[in-house]
């Protein structure tokens, strides 16, 4: 932004400048991606000379701030890009995908960089893309360094499941390794390999899910994308089946299909007509689901643990395309979430559980048969 100003300073036409996307289409370059992300300088939090926009008003950030962003959790990244294609993620617009890791020293000075200016994080959310792609070597180091200099909770968002494995996620664990974010994008294996060029197989990922559930981690989250206008509906039915195979518990998050200037799947929709606007899709929010069946089925996942029998029934098509069952269905989630953590696929904040959705939440626990076929399974292991 620096340059950018420099150059409206000087009157120099700033379209020569790398790395900028002006509107009408046009871009020019994309810079030179640091390879030696040890280089480059810690983040700077301020607070002097550091704003954001709250409630639509830029202010300056102050010491609730730094509390609430920095020091509950404070976020960070050990690499950027990824070594994976999936034609949907911006990851892959603009040639960014290249896997840059940064020393274990220097994560862990950043840590200590931000103890000494606003207090020891309570936990730290690593935001990276690939951390169990990581090799074994560094991540020894990583929790051994972890553990004598900062020694505190952390997290990370960005898991994929053919690169789950025991022995890393157990060194991790005892580390200080407490939530685990799993993209699977699909239960549909033709979405997911075909459409998203994602390489898992189911096995692959009912593995990983089996080690996370066997570990007891803390707290653990599966992310699927929904929307997409290439999935037919046997796509989305095999997908929802396939989450009630997923051993619980785990929380579920659903986003709707965002296509994202430069990535595989934008050009596609340009090139099939689909996209007739691409700036409508810079403001579309990838957290606002469309109010479909489908998507109500999802977020009754996200919200209960409904079995896979009930599943399975919802999802049978004679049943599905029957107006008069959609029409009670729809009254009965409405009525159902109105009063719980969200309606719709709206999301709002979370209420509190009624006596009503316990016994309900209660009485789906009761019918989930395959939870108890797994458990007797391991009781008599
Ligand atoms: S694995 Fe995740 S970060 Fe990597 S390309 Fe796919 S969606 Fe993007």
């Amino acid at each position: 932004m620096e340059e950018y100003a420099d150059y409206l300073a000087r009157g120099e036409n700033p379209k020569k400048l790398q790395g900028f996307w002006f509107k009408k289409g046009e871009r020019t370059m994309a810079r030179f991606y640091h390879s030696d992300l040890d280089s480059l300088p810690f983040p700077y939090y301020g607070p002097e000379d550091v704003f954001l926009i709250d409630n639509k008003k830029i202010r300056q950030v102050d010491q609730n701030d730094i509390i609430k962003y920095l020091v509950h959790t404070y976020p960070t990244m050990i690499a950027r890009g990824c070594p994976m294609k999936c034609t949907f993620c911006s990851n892959n617009a603009e040639d960014n995908r290249r896997l840059r890791i940064r020393s274990v020293d220097n994560v862990i000075s950043e840590i200590e960089h931000i103890k000494n200016q606003f207090g020891m994080p309570h936990q730290v959310m690593f935001r990276d893309d690939t951390v169990m792609s990581l090799r074994m070597e560094y991540l020894q180091e990583f929790v051994s360094e972890w553990k004598k200099r900062v020694n505190i909770p952390f997290t990370s968002s960005g898991v994929i499941p053919n690169a789950v494995n025991e022995e890393k996620f157990k060194l991790l664990l005892s580390g200080g390794f407490q939530f685990v974010k799993m993209g699977i994008q699909s239960g549909s294996p033709y979405v997911r390999n075909v459409i998203y060029k994602r390489p898992e197989t189911d096995k692959q990922i009912l593995k990983a899910a089996d080690i996370f559930n066997r570990s007891k981690i803390s707290k653990l989250g599966y992310m699927f994308i929904t929307d997409n206008p290439w999935e037919k509906d046997k796509d989305i039915v095999t997908s929802l089946r396939f989450i009630s195979k997923l051993p619980r518990p785990f929380t579920l998050s659903i986003y709707s299909l965002n296509l994202y200037p430069g990535t595989e799947l934008f050009y596609r929709g340009v090139r099939e007509g689909s996209i007739k606007d691409p700036y409508e899709w810079y403001n579309k929010s990838t957290m606002t689901l469309k109010e479909t069946y489908f998507n109500m089925l999802y977020m009754m996942q996200r919200n209960l643990e409904v079995p896979y029998w009930l599943i399975w029934l919802l999802t049978i098509r004679s049943i599905y395309k029957n107006r008069i069952y959609q029409y009670v269905f729809k009254k009965f989630y409405s009525w159902y979430f109105r009063n719980l953590t969200e309606f719709g696929i709206d999301r709002r904040p979370h209420k509190k559980e009624t006596k009503l959705h316990k016994i309900l939440n209660l009485f789906f626990k009761i019918l989930n048969l395959r939870k108890v076929r797994n458990k007797l399974i391991r009781l008599f292991q």
